[in-house]
C-alpha cells in the first residue's frame, strides 16, 4: 500500500503529495489517499508488520512516506524518537466500579516518549517534512503537541518554533522549553494561536507546521492507535472505542485505521461503535450531536481540559457523522466529573492521566450509568496523555498523614485514624 495523492474530502479533487492541506477548488480539507488494496495478501502483510520495529514504523505500509517501508524501519537516525507500541491494559476493576459487565481495556498513550499520543502524529509529520526538505518544524499547540514537536525536532537536529496559548499549564511549558525550542506564548486562546500559525505558514518558506501545512500527513499518525489495539487484541477488533474529541482528527482517524485493516483483510468484523468525549466547557461537537445538527457552532473554551480546548474543531462535522453512522455518540462532562474521572482511572488501573483522560474516563462512566454499554462487549478506553502534565487537577483531592519518626506517632496518627 502506497500513498498516491492528497485528496479533498469534500469534492475528491486530487493533488500531489506536497505540503498543502486545503482544496483549491472548494476549500475542503485534504487527506492522504492510498493505492487500492485489492489483491493484497493479508498473511504476508501481517508477517511484515510482526517483523517490523517496536514503534509506529511497523505500520509503514499504511503511512504516507515515499521511502519504501521495508527500508525505513532501520533508518532510525532519520526517524527520530520512536513513538507507539504503548500498552493495552485490561481494566477489570474499573469495569466493576462503573458497573459494566463486559471486557474493558485501557490504551495508555501516556507511555509515548513525551507522554501523549501526539508523538505518533509528530513522528509521521516530521518524517514527511524531512522527505520534502523542510528545515524548521513548527506547530500551534494546546500543550501536548508542543512537547512532542520540541522533542522530535531535538532528536532530528532541526530548528523548531512552538506556538502556545500564554496561559498553558506550567508543566507543559517546562516540558517544552527544556528541549531548546523557540517557545512563543501567544496572548489569546488556542483558536487565536492556530489562526496566527495559518498566517505564518503562508509567509515562512521552509517551515513545516505539523498541524497546518503538514496536517494531512500528521493526521495519518493517529491511525496507528487502532492498528496497535487490533494487534494487541490478537488481530481482532473491539466492539466500542471511547476517545476524546478536540479537533476531531484523532477520533475520525482511529476509525479510518480500523477501516483500512478491514479492507485489506488483516482483521474481520466492522468499525467499532465510536463514542466521543468532550469537556462541557468546550463541547461544540457534543452540543451539535445532542441537537441533531451537522454544524459545530464555535465556542470560547472554559475548561480545565486545556488539551481538548479547541472551540472551532476542524474535523467536528466528520466526528459527528462517524458517531452517528457507528451508532455511537458524543458526550460532554463537567470539570468536577473530569477530576473524578482522573481519580477513578488512577485508583482502579494504576494509570495516571491528564485532564483529557479524565474527560474520557468520565464519559465511559456516564455511558455505563446510562446503560449505553452492551453486556459482554469489548470496550477500549483511549487515554491520550500523562497526569504529571496537569497536576493542578488533582491538587487537594486526597489527604496524607504526617508523623514523627517513631512507632507511637505512627500508631496515633495513622493506625488509629484508619480504624476510626
Ligand atoms: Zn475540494
Amino acid at each position: 500500500m502506497a500513498a498516491e495523492s492528497l485528496k479533498c474530502r469534500e469534492c475528491s479533487a486530487t493533488y500531489p503529495l506536497d505540503a498543502r492541506y486545503v482544496c483549491e477548488r472548494c476549500f475542503g480539507p485534504l487527506e492522504v489517499a492510498y493505492a487500492s488494496l485489492d489483491g493484497t495478501d493479508a498473511e504476508s502483510l501481517r508477517r511484515r508488520i510482526q517483523a517490523g520495529p517496536q514503534s509506529i514504523w511497523r505500520y509503514a505500509d499504511f503511512l504516507p512516506l515515499a521511502t519504501p517501508p521495508a527500508q525505513f524501519g532501520r533508518d532510525s537516525a532519520r526517524l527520530g524518537l520512536p513513538a507507539g507500541c504503548t500498552p493495552l491494559i485490561r481494566a477489570d476493576r474499573l469495569a466493576e466500579r462503573i458497573g459494566f459487565d463486559g471486557e474493558l481495556w485501557v490504551k495508555n498513550d501516556a507511555a509515548n516518549p513525551t507522554h501523549s499520543f501526539k508523538d505518533r502524529v509528530v513522528s509521521v509529520a516530521s518524517a514527511r517534512a524531512a522527505e520534502l526538505g523542510f528545515e524548521v518544524l513548527a506547530c500551534a499547540s494546546t500543550g501536548n503537541l508542543a512537547n512532542a514537536v520540541a522533542a522530535q525536532a531535538a532528536a532530528l537536529g532541526l530548528e523548531s518554533y512552538v506556538f502556545i496559548p500564554h496561559d498553558l499549564e506550567e508543566q507543559k511549558i517546562l516540558g517544552t522549553g527544556v528541549y531548546g525550542t523557540n517557545l512563543v506564548k501567544v496572548r489569546g486562546n488556542y483558536d487565536d494561536v492556530n489562526r496566527l500559525c495559518v498566517e505564518l505558514s503562508g509567509e515562512k518558506e521552509g517551515w513545516a507546521f505539523v498541524n497546518v501545512n503538514m496536517r494531512p500527513y500528521y493526521a495519518e499518525g493517529s491511525k496507528t492507535i487502532s492498528f496497535e489495539i487490533a494487534e494487541e487484541l490478537g488481530w481482532e477488533t473491539p466492539d466500542r472505542i471511547v476517545a476524546p474529541i478536540a479537533s476531531g482528527s484523532l477520533f475520525t482517524k482511529i476509525a479510518k485505521g480500523f477501516q483500512e485493516w478491514l479492507d485489506c483483510g488483516l482483521i474481520t468484523g466492522s468499525v467499532p461503535i465510536m463514542n466521543g468525549a468532550q469537556a462541557a466547557g468546550c463541547s461544540p461537537v457534543a452540543t451539535a450531536f445532542a441537537a441533531g445538527s451537522d454544524v459545530c457552532r464555535p465556542v470560547k473554551p472554559d475548561t480545565i481540559a486545556k488539551s481538548l480546548a479547541i472551540g472551532n474543531p476542524a474535523d467536528g462535522p466528520y466526528a459527528l457523522d462517524l458517531a452517528r453512522t457507528t451508532a455511537g455518540g458524543i458526550d460532554a462532562v463537567t470539570d468536577d466529573e473530569i477530576r473524578h474521572g482522573i481519580k477513578l482511572l488512577a485508583e482502579t488501573t494504576g494509570v495516571f492521566t491528564e485532564t483529557a483522560g479524565g474527560v474520557t474516563t468520565a464519559t465511559l462512566a456516564k455511558l455505563a450509568e446510562r446503560g449505553d454499554l452492551v453486556s459482554g462487549e469489548r470496550v477500549v478506553l483511549v487515554i491520550t496523555g500523562e497526569g504529571l502534565k496537569t497536576l493542578d487537577a488533582v491538587r487537594g483531592t486526597f489527604e496524607s498523614y504526617e508523623v514523627d519518626p517513631n512507632y507511637a506517632s505512627f500508631e496515633q496518627h495513622v493506625t488509629q485514624a484508619v480504624e476510626v
